[in-house]
């Protein structure tokens, strides 16, 4: 048994887990097959695809912004989400050439949106704690907007709050010198990490995102319910606008429309789809958050 040996090996030193549990050894050769087939579907640029989930403002009840997530349809494995393989690229390296990839598909992208008649739509793209320890990080992603033509505005880059603590200071200069350039920036999954509202006050933000753990139980818990108000209520005091994670249903949605939440993201209008859907259930102009209403 797999967890048995594994448990047995704990106790007994590093050399002992290879020689006697063949489920680890054959794990890691799983891993560092998948950790190869990455790069390669990096360097080929081929697999590895943006899907998107709709971001809904809720004053206007129109589409707000589009959240890119990434995918990799992998030859033999099917389609992995990026749990499966973005610590991979974390822990080999190569974090930075797969959030490049995105950040350059997004682009392209944002392009082929606006002309299909979705002018100002933003797409926000995940970024690795560990690309925000780079310093070339605002200049790559200046580049990458001026040879795609893309407009910065219609960008944002969503981090995570465990991406800043590791070095605050150089972390507020990178994000000041991407905000520079017109980039908006968001702060993903709040409350989930050490936050520390000194440091949120120093961070260039735009957009708070509330994290899904806080939103699941609106309906049932009324502690959650007033953390979830305490964090809107903080987050507007500093100016920034709130996205809500994770939004499932109706009783959620009503809560935080009722809390002048001021987006809302979640399978309640979307699951992460290709871009194609996004288009065709998602026309210009039209409003989601109408037809929501309309159905419950
Ligand atoms: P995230 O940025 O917090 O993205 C939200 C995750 O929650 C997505 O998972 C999304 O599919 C899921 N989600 C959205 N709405 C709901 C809902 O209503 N209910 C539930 N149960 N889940 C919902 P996904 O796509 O598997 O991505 C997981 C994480 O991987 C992301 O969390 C993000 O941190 C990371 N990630 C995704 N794309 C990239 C990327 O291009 N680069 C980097 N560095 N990380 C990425
Ligand atoms: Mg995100
Ligand atoms: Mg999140
Ligand atoms: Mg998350």
């Amino acid at each position: 048994h797999a967890d048995l040996a594994l448990y047995q090996s704990k106790g007994s030193g590093r050399n002992v887990v290879h020689f006697f549990n063949p489920h680890l050894k054959q794990k890691a050769s799983f891993e560092l097959q998948l950790e190869e087939d990455l790069r390669q579907a990096l360097q080929q640029d081929s697999g590895l695809t943006l899907f998107y989930q709709p971001i809904i403002d809720l004053r206007s009840g129109a589409l707000s912004k589009l959240e890119a997530l990434v995918r990799w349809h992998h030859p033999q494995h099917g389609l992995l989400t990026p749990e499966r393989f973005i610590a991979i690229a974390e822990a080999n390296g190569f974090i930075d050439q797969l959030d490049n990839w995105v950040l350059r598909r997004a682009c392209i992208d944002l392009n082929s949106l606006d002309h299909m008649g979705y002018p100002g739509l933003k797409i926000a793209v995940n970024c690795s704690a560990l690309n925000l320890a780079n310093d070339q990080l605002p200049g790559r992603i200046e580049q990458l907007l001026n040879s795609t033509r893309c407009p910065a505005h219609c960008l944002e880059l969503e981090v995570t709050e465990s991406a800043l603590l590791s070095n605050i200071n150089r972390a507020i200069g990178l994000l000041e010198n991407i905000r520079a350039l017109g980039v908006s920036l968001s702060i993903d999954d709040f409350g989930t990490g050490y936050s520390s509202l000194a440091y949120l006050r120093r961070l260039p933000l735009d957009t708070l995102k509330v994290d899904r753990s806080f939103i699941q139980d609106v309906a049932h818990s009324s502690q959650d319910r007033e953390i979830v108000h305490a964090i809107i209520a903080m987050a507007h005091a500093l100016h920034l606008k709130v996205v809500a994670e994770g939004v499932e249903t109706a009783e959620q949605l009503a809560f935080l429309q009722e809390r002048d939440c001021d987006q809302v993201q979640g399978y309640l209008f979307s699951k992460p789809v290709p871009l194609e859907e996004i288009v065709a259930r998602f026309p210009p102009h039209y409003r989601p958050l109408e037809r929501v209403a309309a159905r419950s």
